[in-house]
């Protein structure tokens, strides 16, 4: 029988999901063809590409909290936005242990570099002063986001025709990358081979939004210290550089809840995972398989409720990607 671990779903998710936004981009690719003239074949727009504008989001999101308006303009953003932090707030930073394909970048980066044997550990002051810049560009969104922008900047930022074609300035910037973005890329992609996870726990602002979030999640791992046997197998595992086994319950920023400490241990039921409300423990692939669900249910509600594709008439959108 096919046995399941922690770090084959978690493989197979993040292959999957990975898999699916590269169709999104083909997909959008068509797309922008056809916007920009370039093909007559119609494509419609794959409302899933709106899932990488997250700062376009954040404003949405600030416009539906304070004006109660559902934008418009990228509202299968906004519904993934809502999910990821929802996500986040019940288990864990589980959008980067499982969904977001740059996780799954990182994860191969890393597999890459554990063949190097030449992988460097990053604690204690060294990591405290590197965890800072990503909450420094996170505070920086969330000021000028919700303490300066006002309603009217919001909406008009958002019927801007910069963002009714983000999604192409991103497609451009990435297809025709310059020097300097291609050497920032490949410094950091050589970075994450030797220091696990480099973008994701140093840099991210995303990220460092959602391990706020997560500390409120109900869902930790929870280790026995009467079973441990201290081997230290959990701490290496750990991609969030975690060193669960000092650790009675992981409360941490930095944990994605990718269970791989869980698969790690040599000891029958020295690491679980638990909720912290009820006491109760949950399976290990609570938090993957709940994951997917919430995603799957904002979905599967933004179709029914049409909060997933924009209203804006193609006529309209054309005017813009024609004069980007
Ligand atoms: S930290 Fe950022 S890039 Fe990394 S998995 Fe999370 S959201 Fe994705
Ligand atoms: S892997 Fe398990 S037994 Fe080993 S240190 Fe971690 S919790 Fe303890
Ligand atoms: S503590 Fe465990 S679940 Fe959390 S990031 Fe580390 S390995 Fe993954």
């Amino acid at each position: 029988m096919l046995k399941v671990s922690p770090a084959s779903l978690r493989n197979a998710i993040q292959f999957m999901m990975t898999a699916f936004c590269i169709f999104v981009g083909y997909r959008f690719y068509l797309f922008y063809q056809f916007m920009n003239g370039s093909s007559s074949i119609a494509v419609s727009k794959p409302g899933a590409v709106e899932g990488f504008l997250p700062i376009s989001a954040l404003l949405s999101f600030k416009q539906l909290i304070t004006s109660g308006i559902y934008d418009e303009v990228h509202p299968a953003g906004l519904t993934i936005f809502i999910a990821v932090l929802v996500m986040s707030l019940l288990l864990r930073k589980g959008f980067c242990g499982y969904l977001c394909p740059v996780g799954f970048i990182s994860n191969l980066l890393n597999k890459l570099g554990k063949k190097t044997k030449k992988i460097i550990t990053v604690r204690g002051k060294l990591e405290f002063i590197l965890l800072i810049p990503k909450y420094i560009a996170l505070a920086f969104f969330v000021i000028a986001i919700f303490f300066k922008m006002g309603p009217r900047e919001i909406s008009s930022f958002i019927h801007s025709s910069y963002n009714f074609t983000a999604e192409a300035r991103m497609f451009n910037f990435f297809a025709n990358l310059g020097l300097t973005p291609a050497i920032i890329i490949i410094t950091i992609g050589i970075l994450c081979i030797f220091i696990p996870y480099f973008w994701c726990r140093f840099l991210c602002p995303y990220g460092a939004l959602l391990g706020i979030l997560s500390k409120v999640s109900p869902i930790a791992v929870k280790r026995d210290p009467n079973l441990c046997i201290n081997c230290g197998k959990c701490t290496k595992a750990c991609p969030g550089g975690i060193e669960v086994e000092t650790k009675t319950i992981v409360n941490s920023a930095e944990c994605i809840g990718c269970t791989q400490c869980i698969g790690n241990c040599p000891v029958s039921d020295c690491l679980t995972l638990t909720d912290r409300l009820s006491r109760k423990r949950r399976p290990w692939a609570t938090i993957a398989i709940g994951c997917v669900f919430i995603l799957m249910l904002y979905y599967v509600t933004a179709i029914m409720t049409n909060h997933w594709n924009s209203p804006m008439p193609y006529e309209m959108l054309r005017g813009y990607y024609m004069n980007m």
